[in-house]
């Protein structure tokens, strides 16, 4: 297995139209094409290729909640064509897991507060009851956050 100063050149050689900079997390800022990258992780090899993938991707802005799940699968289908050529195995564990991060997170914004009914996304950070009506704000996806997961062992 490749080293993390190793691994990272490959791909700054590879993607020159990309930079990857040391962060506290892994994160694809669009704006700065810039992938963060920690070490700090046991499965950084293959956060970094899911960073990467986003990038490649060219994935900016969402509008709905749901799309950021979808972009996310997308990214790990694609980070799994990437580890081929870089002879990096997948955990599956990791993927499944991570995306079931993302699914809790949209169960809990799109849960009504008032009855606890799911509700429907109406602009970018409102949610609407479809069975009580009420109306609730929520906040900007928390990437660093998300991104932490719990392995099922
Ligand atoms: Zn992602
Ligand atoms: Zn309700």
């Amino acid at each position: 297995m490749l080293s993390t100063t190793l691994l990272v050149s490959q791909l700054q050689t590879n993607y020159p139209q990309f930079l990857f900079k040391k962060g506290d997390c892994f994160s694809w800022m669009p704006a700065e094409k810039t992938i963060y990258y920690t070490d700090k992780d046991e499965n950084w090899r293959i956060l970094l290729l899911h960073e990467l993938a986003h990038g490649l991707l060219d994935h900016t802005d969402y509008n709905h909640d749901i799309e950021l799940v979808a972009m996310e699968r997308k990214a790990w289908d694609k980070a799994s064509e990437l580890a081929q050529n870089y002879k990096i195995k997948i955990d599956n564990n990791v993927i499944q897991s991570t995306l079931d991060t993302y699914r809790d997170w949209l169960h809990e914004r799109s849960t009504c507060p008032n009855c606890n009914a799911t509700g429907v996304q109406t602009e970018q950070y409102r949610y609407k009851c479809i069975a009580c009506s009420h109306e609730w704000r929520v906040n900007e996806a928390r990437v660093c956050a998300l991104r932490r997961y719990k392995l099922n062992k």
